[in-house]
């Protein structure tokens, strides 16, 4: 059973907004340029006591760049850990919306900056609070999970909020304990965790505007094409990509996996991004993008999130040297989103093997 409410006109709000932010992308720099900005962004994190934290899928100087200044290069989920436990009174959070909410509400004590706060989430967009409000309450008996990429206020209707490294492990665990299940937002995760775990699980009908681009049948020319290739593949894809799939995992698991396999050639279905650390952490080996395009290809977005890619060096001088961006919550949305939060960073810490 999926839920469809109203998710047509949404569909093409989210269109608008994705091609809204390809438009604002900004000129390319040039080295000197980069070389100016990354010295003043160096030079305001430290003035600020103020730490970078950015998202595998985020630009390579910003990734470099966080890294170089003692702040984190994570999947979302680390991402708010690793803002709650650094000293700094400011974390500057390259990535979209949701993470600077998810670093808020863990951290309400610090001032969270988003490098470009216009930069969204087709999953979260697509998942509007007061509708899935509405749809939980139809549900009153089910445990609600929802997934990182989701509003503060989704969360705050949550029983538990998971990211793609620890789903599997913990629905898998409420299922043996007969939990039935609401499951929220995308679609192609929740399908692959009903799968695999034969959850009892109503899912919420969105995907993420990237990783759906990605071709089955397309994908299957390639393999052919590089026979000893490992595909590495992202659960928000569709089933007929996760079906080729030699492993699939959160962004985490997926860079574990190009260190620890064998093979020396991958094909990846995830945001393009993180390619980057990838080949940082598996020097040597070689790693192709899926493909998006071909028969029956609608590709917009080519493995490239267009709010991801917003995040670059000039928006985050501008954060910085003017306070933009700032995270602000509403007190008891931010209280109550941090239950099911806290939640998941208690089963993770008992479950070794979950992230
Ligand atoms: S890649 Fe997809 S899931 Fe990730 S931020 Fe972009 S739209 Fe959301």
């Amino acid at each position: 059973m999926e839920n469809t409410h109203g998710l047509a006109s949404v569909a093409a709000n989210i269109s608008s907004l994705a091609a809204q932010a390809r438009a604002a992308l900004g000129p390319p720099l040039s080295a000197s340029e980069q070389s100016l900005l990354e010295q003043e962004i160096t030079a305001l994190l430290s003035e600020q006591n103020a730490v970078l934290v950015a998202h595998y899928y985020v630009n390579s100087e910003l990734q470099d760049l966080a890294e170089a200044t003692g702040g984190y290069v994570a999947d979302s989920l680390e991402m708010a850990r690793l803002g709650l436990e650094h000293p700094a009174s400011t974390v500057v959070v390259a990535g979209v919306r949701f993470m600077g909410e998810t670093a808020k509400i863990l951290s309400p004590e610090k001032r969270i900056l988003l490098v470009e706060s216009s930069a969204e989430c087709s999953l979260d967009l697509n998942c509007p609070p007061e509708d899935f409000s509405a749809f939980c309450d139809q549900q009153p008996k089910r445990t609600v999970v929802v997934y990182a990429n989701t509003s503060a206020a989704v969360k705050a209707r949550a029983d538990w909020v998971v990211t793609s490294s620890i789903a599997l492990e913990l629905i898998r665990d409420l299922t043996t304990q007969g939990e039935k299940l609401i499951w929220a937002p995308d679609k192609y995760l929740g399908d692959y965790i009903q799968k695999q775990t034969g959850a009892d699980m109503l899912l919420w009908h969105a995907s993420c505007i990237v990783h759906e681009e990605f071709k089955g049948e397309v994908l299957v020319n390639l393999k052919t094409q590089y026979p000893d290739a490992a595909v590495l593949v992202h659960p928000e894809s569709p089933p007929s990509v996760i079906a080729l799939a030699d492993v699939v995992g959160s962004t985490g698991q997926l860079i574990q996996a190009a260190q620890d396999l064998e093979a020396t050639l991958f094909i990846v279905a995830t945001e393009e991004g993180i390619l980057h650390k990838m080949r940082q952490s598996a020097p040597g080996k070689r790693f192709l993008e899926a493909p998006t395009a071909g028969a029956g290809a609608t590709c917009e977005s080519c493995a490239h999130c267009p709010w991801m890619k917003m995040n670059d060096l000039s928006r985050l001088a501008q954060a910085l040297r003017h306070g933009t961006g700032e995270v602000l919550l509403d007190e008891s949305v931010r209280a109550q989103a941090a239950i099911p939060i806290q939640r998941m960073l208690a089963y993770g810490r008992k479950h070794s093997g979950a992230r």
